[in-house]
């Protein structure tokens, strides 16, 4: 069986390190925050090209800081796309605010550009861009579009660590930047784990306080703050992971040109890496009408794959209370429709590509291998 993602083969690939660096903070008993969160911070905040990294229990905390920092809340509105992991979404109804749907564009599955401004309204207070699996959402005109009215732009950026949007590292182009350490994101913790980043001092002392109950010093609480903190063995295992993301981003692009070779010339439909894209994969996204039929074939000759994602969140029963109805975003539902996502990780072996490749392409010609 080729699984879908395999955690257990890169943590024997770095075993020895990341064993010495978690006994080191089970001696040190800095078991929340701590010497390895903060190196952990400067280092992450240096890999984003920002001046501030804010650690954080988990991604979702990071989006809700974000908006917080950002001053939203009830009866404001916050632009994203629907086609995105629930979160996103959660994050922006936690503050109280109402999440405003824009669909996505079909070929780089990120927000569709030309939609943004006919959604803004007077209560409009920031864009959330998702750089859906890996690959940046068009910062430029999304930054142009929030100068010209006033809104703030918080990134999430939690499916795309080392991505770039022409050159330039996704989470320090928009106000603030959000990532997950989820383990099997493409910098991931050994439990849950996140970060906020930015250039902004003002909303780094925001959200470095909102983390850790709104003090401003011991038991002085100027904020009504939440526990977001980040544990003190999650920081030094994503300070040991840190120092080899840049080799597990180069093997993801080569596994995926592998992909992207071997499906040329098949029905299914291969990502499209946009001009202006550094895409790090963290999901390698096919299309296909027939998605029911190859999955489950896949599996039955031990492919294992997965969908990212079924329901768009404007169709969620969570979320019905928002409105919206089936064909309000077609390209967001025609893409939770036919999306089909192949095995990617960095050690996935390009003998193991093959093999998928080949597998699919024979279900593709109705033949049995
Ligand atoms: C994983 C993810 C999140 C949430 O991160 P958690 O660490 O699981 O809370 C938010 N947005 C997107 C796009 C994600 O993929």
């Amino acid at each position: 069986m080729i699984p879908f993602v395999d955690l257990k083969a890169q943590y024997l690939s770095i075993k020895e390190e990341i064993n010495t660096a978690v006994l080191k903070v089970l001696e040190s008993t800095q078991f929340i925050l701590g010497s390895e969160v903060t190196a952990f911070e400067q280092e992450f905040a240096q890999y984003c090209n920002a001046d501030y990294s804010i650690a954080l229990n988990t991604g979702t905390s990071a989006l809700h800081l974000a908006l917080l920092a950002a001053n939203i809340g009830p009866g404001d509105e916050v632009i994203t796309t629907p086609f995105t992991f629930v979160a996103t979404v959660a994050a922006i109804v936690y503050t109280g605010a109402t999440p405003v749907f824009v669909d996505i564009d079909p070929v780089s599955y990120t927000i569709d550009v030309t939609k943004i401004e006919q959604a803004i309204t007077e209560k409009t207070k920031a864009i959330l861009p998702v750089h859906l699996y890996g690959q940046p959402a068009d910062m430029n005109p999304i930054m142009e579009i929030a100068r010209r009215h006033g809104l703030t732009v918080i990134e999430d950026a939690a499916q795309a660590h080392r991505a770039e949007y022409k050159g330039q590292r996704v989470g320090s182009i928009g106000d603030i930047g959000c990532f997950s350490f989820y383990p099997g994101k493409n910098l991931g913790a050994y439990g849950e784990g996140g970060s906020v980043v930015t250039n902004n001092p003002e909303y780094a002392k925001t959200m470095r306080m909102l983390r850790d109950w709104g003090q401003e010093s011991k038991y002085h609480h100027v904020l009504k703050g939440y526990n977001y903190r980040m544990d003190g063995v999650q920081g030094a295992i994503l300070r040991v992971k840190l120092r080899y993301l840049d080799k597990w981003t180069e093997a993801r692009r080569s596994l995926a040109a592998h992909y992207d070779e071997l499906l040329a010339n098949s029905s299914i439909t291969t990502p499209t890496v946009m001009p202006y894209s550094y895409h790090v994969y963290h999901v390698y996204a096919v299309r296909t009408s027939q998605r029911e039929k190859l999955q489950q074939q896949l599996n039955a000759q031990g492919v294992q794959t997965g969908i990212h994602y079924p329901i768009p969140v404007h169709l969620q029963a969570a979320y019905a209370d928002l409105g919206y109805k089936p064909g309000d975003f077609p390209h967001s539902e025609l893409a939770a429709r036919e999306e089909l996502s192949l095995p990617m990780y960095a050690e996935l072996t390009t003998d193991q590509v093959h093999i998928i490749a080949e597998t699919l392409q024979s279900i593709l010609q109705g033949v049995s291998v």
